[in-house]
């Protein structure tokens, strides 16, 4: 039994009145039903205030918002739950956040969500690759009923992944655009139902230098076929539209987003000599989102979906940030965190808004590999 996560995970601490955009305004928070329980037990004025404020829904107990705001954060925005009773006393939920946990078998995966604040900080904040430590963690018991050879193999296939994504050898849209082709490759031989022994021989061809070289140079060979960029963003953002958000603000910054898309993909290859140095914020991006989703694919044999979600999110978040850096002419590490974070937030954090996208990625004709492709190796937004 092991548990791997971030090198990072274990820095971080909730930086509480000090976030900028804090978790307990704006979200809704399911109570367990065990915190349930211990919270009505509290006596006093306080277990009184806690009663009080426990809604059930659906069989689903919440606090009620006050005006968007948990009712138990107070002026400072600190939470009068772990003032009063202590940390230890948090349902399930706030105790955990931002840190998530997926199982496979014997394999425990926890890492940071980038909604909040701290953790994108704590991902963004070094240059150096990205690395995942393995622990040995008896605690951890053996999970599902899932093939192990199954397991292992997607776990050497995302090793492969990773290392795409973090040669730097090539800039971030050529390592995308070779992570597609690599989805690409790996579902077509999923979908065949060949053994594993042949994915396998697929994973270790992209560990091959001289292969990813001449592969690159045949995907960026003029295609007789050109996607319209101009209509198919118009198209992303229907789909981003489609999606339920948190924040009003998330609505206007997609209008704005939508109506100067052009401006923004001309202002790429500007944006992409002034980001050079920083290019890894977008590598350790990619490589959250492939850390986080890649293994989901056990479960329905969708890797390809998965890999075009790591690839959207780039573009999109690339957008934005070609956006922003052309109003304001810079873009710090915190217009960084900022702008990731938001993504994360609206798009990531809700269940339905991932089926949608998951969905809409595997059958919607307009995200097609070859429109992914064009998308990445846009004349317009240079190389990043
Ligand atoms: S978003 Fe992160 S840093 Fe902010 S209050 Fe929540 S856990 Fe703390």
């Amino acid at each position: 039994m092991s548990v791997t996560y971030p090198e990072y995970y274990e820095k971080f601490t909730c930086t509480a009145s000090s976030c900028e955009d804090s978790c307990c305004i704006g979200w809704e928070i399911n109570i367990d039903s065990e915190t349930e329980e211990a919270y009505r037990q509290v006596s006093g004025p306080f277990g009184a205030e806690l009663c009080r404020s426990i809604v059930t829904e659906e069989g689903q107990s919440h606090f009620r918002l006050a005006e968007q705001r948990c009712p138990f954060l107070n002026e400072q925005n600190l939470c009068k739950i772990i003032l009063t009773l202590g940390e230890n006393s948090l349902c399930e939920i706030c105790r955990e956040h931002p840190r998530f946990h997926n199982q496979y078998g014997t394999i425990k995966e926890s890492g940071l969500g980038l909604c909040c604040e701290e953790a994108a900080r704590l991902l963004f904040s070094s240059s150096r690759p990205l690395k995942f430590v393995t622990k040995l963690d008896d605690a951890v018991s053996f999970s599902g009923n899932l093939d192990s050879d199954w397991i292992d193999t997607l776990y050497a296939a995302r090793k492969i992944a990773f290392s795409l994504m973090q040669n730097r050898n090539y800039s971030i849209r050529d390592r995308l655009a070779l992570l597609l082709a690599y989805g690409e490759d790996l579902q077509d031989l999923i979908d065949l139902g060949v053994s594993l022994t042949v994915l396998e021989q697929t994973v270790q061809e992209y560990s091959d230098s001289t292969y990813l070289e001449s592969l690159l140079l045949q995907l960026k060979e003029p295609s007789e076929e050109k996607t319209d960029l101009s209509h198919w963003w118009e198209h992303a953002f229907r789909l981003f539209r489609s999606l339920e958000s948190i924040d009003a603000t998330w609505r206007c910054s997609l209008d704005t987003l939508s109506t100067n898309v052009d401006e923004a993909r001309t202002a790429g290859r500007d944006f992409e000599t002034f980001y050079s140095s920083r290019s890894y914020e977008y590598e350790h991006f990619c490589v959250y989102l492939l850390f986080r989703y890649w293994m989901e694919g056990l479960y329905d044999g969708d890797l390809l979906s998965r890999v075009k979600f790591v690839v959207i999110s780039f573009l999109f978040l690339n957008l934005w940030d070609c956006q922003h850096w052309l109003c304001h002419q810079t873009f710090t590490l915190k217009d960084r965190i900022f702008i990731a974070k938001n993504y994360s937030k609206e798009v990531e954090y809700s269940l339905q808004n991932m089926e949608i996208l998951l969905n809409t990625l595997r059958e919607d004709k307009d995200f097609s590999v070859s429109d992914l492709f064009s998308a990445l190796l846009d004349e317009k937004c240079g190389k990043s």
